[in-house]
């Protein structure tokens, strides 16, 4: 496996292997690397020629006071793991090499990021946009792979793929979750024994969600409620948002008759921790 930290070395390596009719398997992360990003890694081991896996803790895509200055970083094991799993090369640029002095340009998706994670993160989907338009364009894959996990980055970056008509597919992959149910997060490491106990609330708020939604309820403002008081019962936790949706357009919906989205994100102490489930009949989520 190799190392590349510069992107225009980079992108001569991916245009060689295209120009000798391989296919390119790209997996964005930003390291720190757990089961979660192992598993799209060896889905497009599988699927693909010659798979790229970025590690970049993109500054762009953090808010002033958020974690970027914290958040976990290991290179070293990161490299290790992705050998293992069958990477053919580690992208992993400085934040100088992406963002030179001078750089001005970014892409933005309306519409999708204006809720949720996007009415709670301003500018953090036109950071994910922009990393990962320059990411596609220095690697130039057939396919990229996204979990679930953060299902309306992947929705984004899906709608930006087809609007800009960049040449490749979407991978959306189900979310790796611990054995009580937390789903992996390179942010859990965050949490403390306390928290990551308190944690828990959010894969059973999400439980409580799917059970009224399997036993009938079809209430988006009833299921909302429900999943809401799980939460409000764990003392250590505070409720950023919890959304019911379209799962395509993310339009909130009152009666539910479609595949939707049920998401959340929660605050455990000084952890912003996400998840979510599709209800529904939705193949690009988790089955495909
Ligand atoms: P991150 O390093 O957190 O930016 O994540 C990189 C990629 O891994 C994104 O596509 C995430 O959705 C995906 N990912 C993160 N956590 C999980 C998980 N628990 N299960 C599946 N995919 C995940």
């Amino acid at each position: 496996m190799i190392v590349v930290t510069d992107a225009s070395e980079m992108q001569k390596l991916c245009r060689k292997i295209k120009l000798q009719g391989k296919t390119i398997g790209l997996v964005p992360t930003m390291g720190y690397l757990h089961e979660g990003h192992l598993s799209l890694m060896r889905r497009s081991v599988e699927e693909n020629d010659f798979t790229v896996a970025s590690v970049f803790v993109n500054p762009t895509q953090f808010g002033e006071n958020e974690d970027y200055d914290t958040y976990p970083r290991d290179l070293n094991r990161d490299i290790k793991l992705a050998e293992e799993v069958g990477v053919d090369a580690v992208f992993a640029p400085s934040a100088e090499e992406m963002y030179p002095i001078g750089y001005c340009t970014y892409v933005e998706v309306l519409g999708l990021t204006e809720v949720m994670c996007g009415a709670s993160r301003p500018g953090h989907f036109r950071g994910v946009t922009t990393v990962v338009s320059k990411l596609f364009n220095i690697t130039q894959p057939d396919r990229a792979y996204f979990g679930q996990k953060d299902a309306q980055q992947a929705l984004v970056v899906r709608r930006m793929v087809r609007d800009l008509n960049f040449p490749l597919e979407i991978v959306i992959l189900p979310t790796v979750r611990e054995k009580d149910g937390l789903a992996l997060s390179s942010r859990n490491t965050y949490l403390n024994d306390e928290e990551r106990k308190a944690a828990l609330v959010v894969p059973e708020s999400l439980r409580k969600g799917k059970e009224l939604l399997q036993s009938g309820e079809r209430n988006a403002a009833k299921i909302i409620e429900a999943v809401k008081k799980v939460i409000e019962n764990e003392p250590l936790a505070r409720i950023d948002y919890v959304d019911l949706r379209d799962i395509e357009t993310l339009r909130e919906v009152e009666t539910i008759n479609g595949p939707v989205l049920v998401a959340v994100a929660v605050w455990i102490g000084k952890t912003r921790l996400i998840d979510n489930f599709v209800w529904g009949d939705y193949p690009c989520f988790g089955k495909c």
